[in-house]
């Protein structure tokens, strides 16, 4: 389950060196080359899925557990009082790297802010409309 022209399968595959902070049967976990504040991490699947639509379920279910394990280690060593987990689908939603992957950004005391919207307005019927759409999609 790999793909043989995805930069990510050669780094989660160890074929491309990096800067691993932690490695399992299932994941490499290395240090963005672009980071966002320090410490910022890449959570890699070794097998090649697109995103998040395409992980198999046992991957699936490990990547949040994994997030929180490699966060909590920030915290502990890098003086980080938080982190965001950030994972993005789809050219749209900023995915530049078509190999599934989650962000772990430490997040520091009067650091910069990142990762937010400017929050719109919505009435309850926009909501319950909007709604029932997701939902017929289910
Ligand atoms: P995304 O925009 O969610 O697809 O994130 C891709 C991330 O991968 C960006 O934050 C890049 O800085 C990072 N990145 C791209 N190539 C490499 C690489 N060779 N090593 C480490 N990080 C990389
Ligand atoms: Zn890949």
């Amino acid at each position: 389950m790999r793909d043989e022209s995805c930069i990510f399968c050669k780094i989660a595959n160890g074929e491309i060196p990096s800067a691993t902070v932690y490695e399992d049967e299932d994941f490499r976990v290395i240090l963005d080359l672009g980071p966002a504040s320090k410490g910022h991490a890449l959570i890699l699947p070794k097998n090649h899925f697109k995103d998040v639509c395409g992980l198999d379920q046992e991957t699936a279910g490990k990547v949040l557990t994994l997030g929180a394990k490699i966060g909590t280690a920030m915290k502990k060593s890098l003086g980080c009082t938080g982190f965001n987990l950030v994972q993005n689908n789809g050219e749209s939603a900023g995915q530049t790297v078509f190999h599934f992957h989650m962000h772990v950004i430490p997040r520091y005391e009067g650091g910069p802010a990142m990762v937010g919207w400017t929050p719109g307005k919505a009435d309850p019927d926009e909501l319950a409309a909007t709604a029932e759409q997701i939902k017929g999609a289910l």
